[in-house]
């Protein structure tokens, strides 16, 4: 935890935040803090600013933190990068959407495909409270306070016919991550390299050839990262990592 953070109804009408849970238990255990010392804090979807501790009540599990909080810096802006996925297993989900949320993405959309496994639908994970430590995981090793806003498509037809066209313009490039292809990002960025993209990053099994067809014919350009053959977790942080260095971040 590189930033603790916190939502912004825990802050009280007095300025302090009071924290009894993981939280106060790394602000003692890991950064061996006493009253009077201050650490980086952040509000969710909010300012980065310190937390100044002002009492340590209790031991152990139920130790109570005290801390008062000042921001010092603005929220940070929208990353320029969302992203489709191709709905994985929960254990690959976790993952990706700690590291996805580290690399900074604005939106998350886990989306069914002819490859993807109709059970993976039903699992608790995808409920909001329960995929939301992931990306708050994400956020406190990153330091950065902004949560991707995550969306589930159940039907991949109505999502690339219906939706995308939607959300098209938010876009200055819409790429379709599928291996073997013929250019590699640097290729499709070309000189043009700002503005927003949309990347779409098939599940485990991967995109089947009508799904690139119909990605392609909503504007979707397809990329390659090569001739190997990345699993999804994989393929998600290298095209980031990829993009972030193109457009000099
Ligand atoms: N057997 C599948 C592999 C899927 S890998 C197939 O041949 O399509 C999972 C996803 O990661 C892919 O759908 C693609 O979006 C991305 N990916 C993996 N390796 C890639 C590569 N070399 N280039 C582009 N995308 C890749």
């Amino acid at each position: 935890m590189n930033l603790l953070l916190f939502e912004s109804n825990e802050i009280k009408s007095d300025g302090t935040v009071s924290l009894q849970d993981r939280r106060s238990a790394h602000i003692i255990k890991i950064l061996g803090c006493k009253p009077g010392d201050t650490i980086r804090a952040g509000v969710i979807n909010g300012p980065v600013g310190t937390g100044e501790i002002l009492s340590i009540r209790g031991k152990g599990k139920n130790a109570e933190v005290v801390m008062r909080f000042s921001a010092t810096d603005g929220q940070p802006e929208h990353p320029a990068v969302d992203l489709i996925i191709g709905l994985v297993r929960p254990i690959m989900l976790k993952r990706v959407l700690a590291q996805v949320t580290s690399l900074g993405v604005g939106r998350i959309f886990l989306i069914n495909g002819n490859r993807v496994e109709k059970s993976f639908f039903n699992a608790s994970l995808l409920k909001d409270e329960n995929y939301r430590p992931y990306l708050v995981q994400g956020l406190e090793q990153a330091k950065y306070t902004r949560l991707p806003q995550v969306a589930i498509h159940k039907c991949f037809k109505p999502f690339i016919e219906d939706f995308i066209p939607t959300i098209t313009g938010d876009y200055q490039r819409m790429l379709v991550a599928h291996p073997g292809g013929s250019a590699d990002l640097k290729q499709r960025l070309e000189s043009n390299i700002k503005g927003r993209t949309l990347f779409a990053v098939g599940p485990e099994g991967g995109w089947v050839d009508y799904e690139v067809e119909k990605f392609i014919e909503h504007s979707f350009v397809p990329v390659s990262l090569g001739r190997r053959v990345l699993r999804t977790d994989t393929a998600v942080v290298a095209l980031l990592a990829q993009l972030m260095l193109l457009q000099g971040e």
